[in-house]
């Protein structure tokens, strides 16, 4: 990157640039100075609760995935696009219940099964719908094998994990997090100034992640629907099948579904948020384990009985993955490499390729950027104009601002 890139000073900057997700590491490392708020657009963003003072936010400006991101996967096999991993390959959950509800084929949840069963982990951090409101997502701590299954399935949009993490932390027990990629990374960068995570975290453990839409998405479809929000009580994006149906339920007993490819089927009704258009890692190099769809294009063919891609970066996701396969929690299934993951993923190379670009665009307009550190966002920069063009426009047109909400 070129050395005239900025880095966003303030929270403040971030919010307002666009590069925020809401993953929520503000209010858990400031909570009398930042409340996670949902914005009119369906995002949550942080809200300042007094006078903001970006010298006391310094600890979080340091881990913030709007202002650093870094690959800390140290696997023995390396591809320059998919990064380092120990081990790809098929898989899936050996319980057939948590198979099946789960959004894919059940690792990520079959993981977090495993970790507490085998007294690695007294619990998951992870998120869930909320039960007042089921269209959003919450921070949870599970702490039983039941809870971490009742919890499975791919939430769309947004959630704050990292709000809980200072909760996690003082309990001051072995836990693991189930996350976004962004979130991932945030905990490592968190690392290096909070010696308790190196010391409690024992895995963290992510989707594969083409971005989360706002909540205006899960919004728009209640509103086909003609349905109240607070009349929700079900709100799921998929699971119950692979990738089975969105599925609302409401007070008065009714329910509703769509599938897979109704909901999803017109990319331009995504939403999107902004810090996932500008995401140097959406696939996991920060984590012990990454989880995927493995489905050829991107584009599931039907319904199936829930294949996973199962990526592991780190010694520490190998054993893991060794160890819920021998006690029955995991079965693996063929192998895959990353020339199949191309396949599987064409817009997450596409994307890491277009990267360079749109942050040279986005310094160009005067924009901040974050840092990056081991993503090979320079290795890979095909040099597109016409990337680089289009995020100085956006910048430039507003089409990337935000606004920092009130609390
Ligand atoms: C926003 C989003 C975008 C995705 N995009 C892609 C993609 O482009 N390509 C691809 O291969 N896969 C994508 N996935 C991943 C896919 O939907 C599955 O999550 C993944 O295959 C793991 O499946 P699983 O059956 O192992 O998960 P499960 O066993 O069902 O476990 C899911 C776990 O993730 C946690 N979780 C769910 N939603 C969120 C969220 N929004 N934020 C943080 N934690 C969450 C849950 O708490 C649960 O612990 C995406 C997922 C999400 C949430
Ligand atoms: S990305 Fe996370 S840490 Fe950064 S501003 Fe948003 S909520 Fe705060
Ligand atoms: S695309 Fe990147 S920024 Fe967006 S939610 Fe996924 S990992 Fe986070």
């Amino acid at each position: 990157m070129s050395s005239e890139a900025r880095r966003p000073a303030s929270v403040r900057e971030v919010v307002e640039h666009g590069l925020c997700i809401g993953c929520g590491l503000c209010e858990a490392l400031g909570p009398y100075r930042w409340k996670m708020t949902m914005t009119g657009e369906g995002r949550l963003r942080p809200a300042p609760l007094g006078e903001e003072t970006p010298q006391a936010d310094a600890d979080i400006l340091a881990a913030c995935p709007g202002v650093v991101t870094e690959a800390t996967a140290n696997g023995p096999e390396y591809d320059e696009v998919w990064g380092r991993y120990a081990h790809m390959g098929e898989a899936w959950a050996g319980d057939p219940e948590i198979r099946f509800r789960a959004a894919t084929g059940g690792v990520l949840t079959a993981l977090g099964v495993h970790l507490i069963k085998s007294g690695k982990a007294k619990f998951i951090l992870h998120c869930t719908a909320d039960p007042a409101h089921p269209v959003r997502s919450k921070w949870v701590m599970s702490e039983t094998p039941e809870d971490v299954a009742r919890r499975s399935g791919s939430r769309y949009g947004p959630s704050n994990t990292l709000a809980g993490l200072e909760v996690a932390l003082d309990r001051g027990e072995p836990f693991a997090i189930i996350a976004k990629p962004c979130d991932a990374g945030a905990v490592r960068a968190r690392a290096k100034a909070d010696p308790r995570l190196d010391a409690l975290l024992v895995a963290v453990l992510v989707m594969v992640c083409g971005g989360a839409s706002d909540l205006g998405k899960s919004w728009m479809l209640l509103d086909e629907l003609g349905v109240p929000e607070e009349d929700v009580t079900v709100f799921r994006y998929r699971g119950y099948g692979n990738p089975g149906r969105a599925r609302v339920e409401t007070k008065d007993g009714r329910a509703f579904e769509r599938t897979y490819e109704e909901l999803w089927g017109d990319e331009a009704g995504w939403r999107i948020q902004t810090r996932c258009k500008l995401c140097p890692d959406a696939i996991g190099e920060a984590a012990d384990v990454a989880a995927a769809d493995i489905w050829p294009g991107a584009q599931p063919e039907g319904e199936d009985a829930g294949f996973n891609g199962i990526i592991t970066r780190t010694d520490t996701g190998q054993h893991l993955m060794q160890s819920a396969v021998k006690s029955g929690d995991l079965i693996l299934g063929k192998d895959h490499t990353p020339r199949d993951y191309d396949h599987f993923q064409p817009h997450q190379v596409n994307k890491k390729r277009a990267m360079a670009a749109r942050l040279r665009g986005l310094s160009r307009a005067g924009w901040p950027v974050y840092a990056h550190a081991g993503l090979r966002l320079d290795t890979l920069d095909t040099g597109d104009e016409r990337e680089e063009q289009g995020a100085h426009d956006r910048a430039l047109n507003g089409r990337f601002a935000e606004k920092l909400p009130r609390p």
